[in-house]
């Protein structure tokens, strides 16, 4: 089974995957965050001066744009700030779905959901370490997420299961296009209706405050010179730090050398400079480890691809786990394995359900494809006869109707349309659970539960959802719910 080392998806391979969104030229001189200095004093030292807004967003990925969007339609006078060459962050690489209870969508094919049940999976998939007063407002706002992004023409209309929850309730484009780039797409274009392009290759450094309140940001801009920008309100949406090996090693020292599936800028800046002026923070140590990870290039296999039918099969040929338990258990359950991995094995149904497949794994010639279980085994270096065996009993024990002997009970879809396929997989890196603290409001938290004046939170950046592990379509449900709260709170606090 491949090695575990950094990979990290490339500078390259980000800008190549990403979508272009404003300007070009690379930013230079990057420094860390400082100590808090007072509005006026920076204003005293020779730097630019890049105008006043009523909000500042930072980081365009997800829960930035659904900010910006949202905040412009309020009247607000927006700048987005966006310190990689690229629009998107992570969110681009999202690739399974939202999760949303008593949609439009759910309710047109008769699956009965709530907000009671869609809190009591994700409370129950973190492990009951998750704040359950965030966890029922962000489930409690998720249909009306959806409708929102279909009045827009990002329409999440295809459901399916994802690891954890109790019903269909990840929601993906009709298309079969991941989600993250779809919703990316969809967003920069409202951002563009509404006249606002993210300023790229701008890192924000620090946030200046004026008599206790937020008064504005001091930036690097694309030319490596510092410069400022006043607001009245500050939006972070910087994402988490899952490509920070420091940080990773300092919280979860095991993760030092792991590979990682986010994304170069995800550094953990907005919680080191929110951190600067007193926000405290919630469950840091907390990481997500992906069970399907291709290791040599740190590409991630969707979890819809276990959600559609994929099994799991060790280097001896057989299946070790109910597949679709949560990502942190599947995890350890490959690493248990000889070799510390696995392959994902599905056939061509799961395929044609999922572009990503072909564009990921397909034609860059990662992955195993042949007509027969006997070649697929032979391809793959595993005991044949064992392999055939796992696979045949599968498909028979479906058929049936016999238990499945891990416990498997959902997607129990036989692997019957060749060709066959199997990715060699194990974990990685791949999303950070605990940030910034924040009340229901978005507001960030000080370490006496006070919210810091003009400072307002949202997305992967924040703490306190996920608890102990995140289950799979709550990441896009959190930046789409809580990217519009952190605005509908900006703006009341801007405009009163
Ligand atoms: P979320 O899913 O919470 O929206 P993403 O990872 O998708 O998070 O997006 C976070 C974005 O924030 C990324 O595009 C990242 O490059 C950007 N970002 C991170 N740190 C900074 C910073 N210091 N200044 C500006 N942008 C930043």
């Amino acid at each position: 089974m491949a090695s575990k080392h950094n990979v990290g998806v490339s500078r390259r391979g980000f800008l190549t995957g990403a979508l272009t969104f404003g300007m070009g030229a690379a930013a230079l001189g990057l420094t860390g965050c400082g100590s808090p200095r007072s509005f006026e004093a920076e204003a005293a030292e020779n730097i630019i001066d890049g105008g006043e807004y009523d909000i500042i967003v930072v980081g365009a990925g997800g829960a930035g744009m659904a900010a910006t969007v949202g905040a412009v339609d309020q009247g607000a006078k927006v700048l987005l700030l966006e310190k990689m060459p690229v629009a998107g962050g992570n969110t681009c690489f999202a690739e399974g779905g939202m999760n949303a209870c008593c949609t439009k969508f759910q309710k047109a094919v008769g699956i009965e959901d709530s907000v009671d049940l869609m809190s009591a999976d994700t409370y129950a998939g973190g492990h009951e370490k998750g704040n359950m007063e965030l966890i029922r407002h962000m489930c409690a706002g998720s249909s009306d997420a959806i409708d929102w992004l279909d009045s827009m023409g990002i329409t999440l209309s295809k459901l399916g299961t994802s690891g954890g929850a109790s019903v269909k309730r990840i929601h993906r484009p009709e298309s079969g296009e991941a989600v993250g780039k779809y919703i990316v797409k969809g967003m920069t274009e409202q951002c563009r209706q509404r006249g606002v392009a993210a300023v790229c290759n701008t890192k924000v450094e620090e946030i200046l405050m004026q008599d206790g309140k937020v008064a504005g940001v001091r930036a690097t801009n694309p030319n490596g010179l510092p410069i400022k920008y006043a607001c009245r309100a500050l939006i972070v949406a910087t994402g988490g730090f899952g490509a920070n090996s420091e940080m990773l090693a300092q919280y979860r020292p095991e993760l030092r050398d792991a590979v990682t599936t986010n994304q170069p800028g995800t550094q953990g800046d907005g919680i080191k400079f929110a951190q600067a002026v007193g926000a405290d923070t919630v469950d840091i140590d907390q990481i997500q480890v992906h069970p399907t990870v291709e290791q040599t290039t740190a590409t991630l296999l969707s979890e819809n691809i276990r959600g559609d039918g994929a099994i799991l099969v060790n280097t001896d040929g057989v299946r070790f786990t109910n597949e679709l338990l949560t990502r942190d258990r599947v995890s350890e359950a490959e690493w248990a394995q000889p070799g510390r991995g696995a392959f994902a094995v599905f056939d061509q149904s799961v395929h044609d359900n999922n572009l990503s497949v072909e564009e990921k794994f397909v034609s860059r010639g990662l992955i195993h494809v042949a007509d027969t279980f006997e070649e697929l085994a032979q391809k793959m270096g595993v005991p044949t006869d064992a392999f055939v065996n796992t696979v045949t009993s599968y498909n028979d024990n479906i058929a049936n109707g016999v238990e499945d002997p891990l416990g498997r009970t959902k997607s129990l879809n036989p692997l019957a349309k060749s060709p066959f396929y199997a990715l060699p997989v194990a974990p990685g890196v791949h999303h950070c659970m605990g940030g910034l603290r924040v009340n229901v409001k978005a507001e960030v938290l000080d370490a006496s539960g006070n919210p810091i004046p003009g400072l307002f939170a949202a997305g992967e950046v924040t703490g306190g959802i996920h608890g102990g592990n995140r289950l799979g379509g709550n990441a896009v449900c959190d930046i789409n719910v809580n990217g519009r709260q952190a605005q509908e709170t900006a703006c009341a606090y801007v405009f009163a």
